[in-house]
Parts: C-alpha cells; structure tokens; sequence
C-alpha cells in the first residue's frame, strides 16, 4: 500500500505521516528530508544553490539515507548523521532554492520510487509532488492543508519547544516565501493531485485529522478486500 501525503510546510504532514506508517506498519519517508540533505550537500560542496550544473552534481554524488523507525528518524548524507543540521531555517530555504532545479528533482523521485517500491508493506511518502509526480497511481492520496496563519504559529510553537529562536512574524514570512516558490515553481509544483482526499486542518486537532485519514485507509482496504 502506497499513501501519498502532500501539502504546504506546516500543515501536519509529518506528524499524521508518522502516525498512519506506526499504525498500518509501513515505511515512512519525509522527502523534503531528502532536498534538505541535497541541499546541505551543496553547500558543503561550497556551491551557489543558483548554479544549476553545479547543484546537480552535488545532488548526485551524494549518498543520502534514512534511517530508523518513524519517530527516530536519522537522516544520513555520505554516511554522517546530519538529522539536525539539516533542521534550520537556513536549510529549510536551501532546500526549496535547491528542490527547483529539474535535474535534482529527478534524482530525488528515482530514490523514492525506488524506496517505495521495495518497501515490504507498503509506504507513506510525505512532500509536495508525492500524489502528483512520484506515486501518481498512489493507494490513498491525502492533501493537507490549513491556513497560513495556523500553520505559522504551529511551526512557531513547535521551535520554540525545540529551543530555536524565532518571532511568528519571522515563521509566517519563511512560510510563506517557501509555499510561494513552491506553488510557482516550472516543475513539479505544489499541486492537489487528482483523487486526493484534501483536509483543512486549521480548526482540527491532530486526533481528528487522523480519524478522517484513518478512515479513508480503512475505506480503501475494505473495498480492495
Ligand atoms: O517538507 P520540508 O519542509 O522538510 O521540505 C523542505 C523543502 O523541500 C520544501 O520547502 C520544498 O520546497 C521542498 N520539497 C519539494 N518536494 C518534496 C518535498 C520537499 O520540493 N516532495
């Protein structure tokens, strides 16, 4: 079973990613982890992320993996841990520079195609062209979504826990910024895919998000049975 979840930065995608991959025990890939880590590799490469020849072969030449059960996740590039270095803000805008270069796209999606397919039972992929590019003929493809204003002070809310220095306002206009290359980039933008099942997420909380997706699956796999 193949469960596409896309989306703008901040709508729950992780979180309710994680929890349908524990809950039907599949194999959880974050793919924005993957631009981050591409990205990272760039910059340690001491590459302009503009360079468009120059990103691709980074992108190339690195080794990206990831590790681990859902809640502890590692991501690896060339074999070093760099699950937190690639959590900044200064990262999460390098990879949405890095994830408009066409040539760096497609080596990301040949990787998750090749994850998905081979995963045992089955994956959730989460990012932003998972429905409409990677897994077009996904089992169950869900579009999250919710207001930028609610999508801020969570991602804010969730910084501030993990210690990171930041205002809402910074949060908001970094949303922003990145939803908006996102939406306007050539290839592969953010886009509700075909059959997707979209849920606003700004007046729910995490629990009934997951009963709606819950039932969705449950759907599907009663009428695959
Ligand atoms: O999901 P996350 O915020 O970690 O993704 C980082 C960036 O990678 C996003 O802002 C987006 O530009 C890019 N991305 C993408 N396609 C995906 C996943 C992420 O372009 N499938």
């Amino acid at each position: 079973m193949i469960i596409a979840i896309d989306g703008p930065s901040g709508a729950g995608k992780s979180t309710l990613g994680k929890m349908l991959a524990k809950r039907f025990g599949l194999l959880y890939l974050d793919t924005g982890a993957m631009y981050r880590a591409a990205a990272l590799a760039a910059i340690r490469q001491g590459v302009e992320l503009e360079d468009v020849k120059a990103v691709e072969s980074a992108a190339e030449s690195a080794v990206i993996e990831l590790t681990g059960e859902p809640d502890s996740m590692r991501v690896l590039l060339n074999g070093e841990d760099v699950s937190s270095e690639i959590r900044t803000l200064k990262m999460a805008q390098a990879a949405s520079v890095v994830s408009t270069n066409s040539a760096v796209r497609r080596v990301m999606v040949d990787q998750q195609r090749r994850i998905g397919k081979a995963a045992p039972n089955g994956c959730v992929l989460e990012g932003r062209d998972i429905g409409s590019v990677v897994f077009p003929d996904a089992d169950i493809k869900f579009f999250l979504t919710a207001k930028p204003e609610a999508r801020a002070s969570r991602r804010f809310e969730e910084d501030r826990a993990k210690g990171r220095i930041s205002t809402y306002e910074q949060t908001l206009a970094e949303i922003n910024e990145r939803d908006d290359r996102d939406v306007s980039r050539l290839d592969s933008p953010l886009t509700i895919a075909e059959d997707s099942v979209v849920i606003d997420t700004s007046e729910l909380d995490l629990t009934e998000v997951f009963e709606q997706m819950l039932a969705a699956v449950v759907q599907y796999q009663n009428e695959a049975a």
